[in-house]
């Protein structure tokens, strides 16, 4: 039994399920590094396929695919732009500046999403001392805008940015098929124009790791160099790779019930008293607790949340984020609801 059997603190706490192991120990293999096990090799396909690239690498992590993206698309000197409170801001050890030798210029909002008009202010004019505006990330959903999806129109006018301003745009899309499942917009549609895109199998897709990076033929054979370069290459990777194959045939549609919880839970706790729910909606599988008003802190409540088997993601001392994923049930949310509502009156 697991300490926490209802643990809301991220999508990735979620275990392989019995179907999914099953593929794994029966996954064809071959050396990875030298281009021969055959799964991994059909989930790279599959992918890019899917996010309508040309070409796609299997990397341990989402944080290896926007560090080797950014190794790849940026020169030191450079400046990337992005939400200021995306995950390449303040959860990769600053990797962009450390490894690619690229600064990221935050833009400020709360949503996590900005408009191309927003993008183009903070573009630097071509001078020699100004960094040289190299390329645009883009979260799709955004973690710290509680799981809140880019619309289309937005993504397509930054392409347009794109082009009249010869910059690369990138895809942070740890999350992006919650996007394409809640909104019913094609992933080919939602990536057309940018320039590299991955997705994270350990989060809502339920594997126990890996994450697929995709983009031009030209640009995941640069990208291999570097999967070297910091030991990203794999050998026998297919007993992993098939998981997120398994995952991609059974793990895609069913995230709507991830949003369904999200949205039951910001239901059960809106009007619950001490707590500020936000979104008060969510569009797909994360939300935000605000207990200031419980005269509470995180640590508090986590110790009376765990008598109850109930985690979540303490972000700061009067702040929690919870996500739904698939090991989890309605009656588990109910439990959580009401285990949190009497926490905040102890
Ligand atoms: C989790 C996450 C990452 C990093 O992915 P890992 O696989 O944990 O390295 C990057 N961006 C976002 C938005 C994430 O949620």
């Amino acid at each position: 039994m697991p300490r926490f059997p209802i643990d809301l603190i991220s999508d990735t706490s979620t275990r392989p399920s019995a179907g999914m192991l099953q593929a794994m120990a029966s996954a064809e293999t071959g050396d990875e590094q030298r281009g021969e096990d055959p799964t991994t090799l059909a989930l790279c396909e599959r992918m890019a396929d899917m996010l309508g690239m040309e070409a796609a690498i299997f990397l341990p992590s989402g944080t290896m695919c926007n560090q080797i993206s950014f190794l790849v698309h940026c020169r030191p000197g450079d400046e990337i732009l992005a939400a200021e409170n995306a995950h390449i801001v303040r959860s990769e050890g600053a990797g962009a500046s450390a490894l690619a030798g690229a600064q990221i210029r935050g833009i400020p909002t709360p949503s996590g999403i900005f408009t191309a008009d927003d993008a183009a202010a903070h573009l630097n004019r071509k001078r020699d001392r100004a960094p040289v505006s190299r390329l645009i990330s883009v979260e799709q959903t955004s973690n710290s805008g509680g799981g809140a999806i880019w619309p289309l129109k937005t993504l397509q006018k930054l392409v347009t940015l794109k082009k009249e301003r010869d910059l690369i745009l990138h895809m942070d899309g740890a999350r992006l098929f919650n996007a394409t499942t809640a909104s019913g917009i094609a992933p080919t549609d939602m990536c057309q124009g940018f320039d590299s895109v991955w997705v994270d199998l350990s989060k809502g897709l339920g594997c126990p790791v890996g994450a697929v990076l995709a983009g031009s033929k030209d640009f995941i054979a640069r990208a291999w160099v570097w999967k070297h370069r910091l030991g990203g290459a794999m050998r026998q990777s297919g007993v992993i790779a098939a998981a997120g194959l398994y995952a991609l045939d059974h793990n895609i549609d069913r995230l709507s019930q991830d949003h369904k919880y999200a949205h039951l839970l910001a239901r059960l706790l809106v009007e619950a008293p001490g707590v500020r729910v936000y979104p008060e909606v969510p569009e797909t599988n994360i939300l935000f607790l605000d207990i200031t008003d419980s005269g509470q802190d995180t640590a508090q409540m986590a110790e009376a949340l765990a008598t109850h088997g109930v985690r979540l993601n303490a972000e700061g001392k009067t702040l929690f984020r919870a996500v739904t994923h698939l090991d989890l049930s309605e009656a588990q949310i109910q439990q959580a609801a009401k285990a949190i509502i009497a926490a905040l009156t102890p």
